[in-house]
């Protein structure tokens, strides 16, 4: 009888789909379906980015001690036996469990022991995937010694017996997970689905069902409660009297019910619904719109590109603030302040019109990376006279709408809303990180610009966007008694 007989082969690669949708373990280790091969920008930024710190790590790790590359389990024995500094690629397993692990490096301490270390992008060790990854590694070595995590700012953090927990959660589960036959029963979930590469194989099956967590604002255990009322279906929740209707989790008091039962008829039919009066504020509108990088080495974000669709003299203008690389953050956050007193003198009754959160939670992060929380600026626009409007709160507020999610693109770029589309259509928040990339790496200087211009004309396309959205709201602004 083989391990698999026994128990699964579990490897703790699995982590990430596992802490994401159990079907997509299962369809990763037990499905047939052939994938589409055809290569993610975004993805294969990430993949090298990944290569890229393994590299660093391993140079920095050379530099220091003696390290062998492993070639098979059994090589990874040997150079165990032999006592080796540090083993490169690392293989690992355990027959009677099932186990199989590769970390990047197993490094020896001065009692012969190894430690498991593995370089990873993120800079947050208690990430769920990476503590059950480097738990699963402790468990293969049978270590007491703490796991080793190169982060992406070149800092490092250990990983002990604080993650034996969540790692025996996951091979139980996983073990459960790959005993099934059949494809596990999940329910949708937009944010994770609509960037899972099952979504083809798996949305046909909600749609035909009438699952309710296609619904925007309904979570599972949302879904679980109607259920349990039985309410099964999107047309039982279209039919239902929202006045009537017992709270579930999540959806507690009349309007949060309200407001799911219309999403639900939205979805049937398409319909909108003006369910509160839309306010906006008075007074000189400025769009404003920021690009990020996440994969940096020295900051958690690097903000490069501050836009802003501004009135002058008559005309909308695109003016934004750009740094070349992360060595010039702190220039780009001060230049930002300046616009912003630029603005301020010229618009007394200035109002920053932003879409999301994301805007102001950036500038909050940025007050507190340079200690200039008390700066007079800083304090304008996050005090309480605040300058800083964000769209997506009338929307949330007043309306429902035909959509899945309330993102800025959703909306405006819905032929029956907004409908303004973007200069390149295959443009957004992953592709704008991927061209900046591509221009940080580029050596040529006229494709440098010709990037830079396609990133400007992004950002601009979204200011434009979110003063179109303006555009289509006001005429929604009724006198109606409510
Ligand atoms: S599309 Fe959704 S349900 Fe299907 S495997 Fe992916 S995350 Fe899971």
């Amino acid at each position: 009888m083989s391990s698999a007989d026994i128990h699964p082969i579990i490897k703790p690669s699995d982590a990430v789909a596992w802490t994401e949708c159990d079907r997509r373990v299962w369809l990763e280790n037990k499905g047939s379906i052939i994938q589409d091969k055809s290569e993610n920008a975004f993805d294969k930024l990430v993949q090298d980015k990944g290569m890229e710190h393994e590299n660093k790590i391993l140079k920095m790790l050379r530099e220091k001690h003696q390290v062998c590359e492993a070639t098979s389990f059994e090589d990874t024995k040997m150079l165990m036996a032999d006592g080796v500094k540090v083993i490169y690629q690392a293989q690992l397993k355990n027959d009677i469990e099932g186990f199989v692990g590769y970390p990047d490096f197993l490094i020896r301490n001065k009692d012969g022991i190894y430690q498991p270390a593995d370089a990873k992008l993120s800079l947050n060790p208690k990430k769920k995937s990476i503590q059950i990854q480097l738990g699963f590694y402790r468990k293969l070595l049978g270590v007491d010694l703490p796991a080793i995590v190169y982060l992406g700012d070149s800092s490092t953090a250990e990983i002990g017996d604080e993650a034996n927990a969540i790692t025996e959660t996951f091979i139980n589960e996983m073990r459960i997970l790959l005993a099934k036959e059949k494809e596990p029963s999940v329910r949708y979930s937009h944010s994770k689905c609509s960037a899972c590469p099952y979504l083809e194989h798996c949305k046909p099956g909600f749609q035909a069902s009438e699952e309710l967590s296609l619904i925007y604002g309904i979570q599972a255990r949302s879904a679980k409660g109607f259920e349990k009322i039985g309410i099964k279906s999107i047309t039982e929740l279209a039919n239902a009297d929202y006045e009537t209707l017992p709270d579930v989790p999540y959806l507690k008091g009349s309007l949060k019910k309200k407001r799911a039962v219309l999403q639900a008829r939205s979805y049937l039919n398409n319909e909108i619904f003006n369910i509160a009066p839309i306010n906006l504020p008075k007074g000189t509108w400025v769009h404003f719109d920021i690009e990020d990088n996440a994969l940096t080495t020295t900051v958690d974000k690097h903000v490069y590109l501050w836009g802003f669709l501004a009135p002058i003299n008559g005309e909308n203008k695109f003016e934004y603030v750009w740094t070349d690389t992360e060595d010039d953050d702190e220039k780009g956050w001060i230049d930002f302040l300046d616009k912003i007193e630029e603005y301020r003198s010229l618009f007394s009754d200035l109002i920053l019109a932003h879409f999301s959160q994301h805007e102001r939670t950036t500038i909050n992060a940025y007050a507190k990376r340079y200690s200039m929380e008390q700066n007079e600026t800083v304090k304008y626009l996050l005090g309480d006279d605040s300058p800083l409007f964000d769209m997506q709160k009338p929307v949330l507020e007043s309306l429902v709408l035909p959509l899945q999610s309330y993102g800025l693109k959703d909306i405006c770029k819905h032929p029956e809303l907004v409908n303004f589309q973007w200069e390149d259509a295959g443009s957004g928040g992953q592709w704008s990180i991927v061209q900046f990339n591509r221009y940080l790496e580029e050596k040529d200087i006229k494709v440098k610009e010709k990037l830079k211009k396609e990133i400007l004309g992004y950002n601009r396309d979204d200011v434009i966007a979110t003063l179109k959205l303006e555009e289509w709201l006001r005429p929604q602004i009724s006198n109606k008694d409510w």
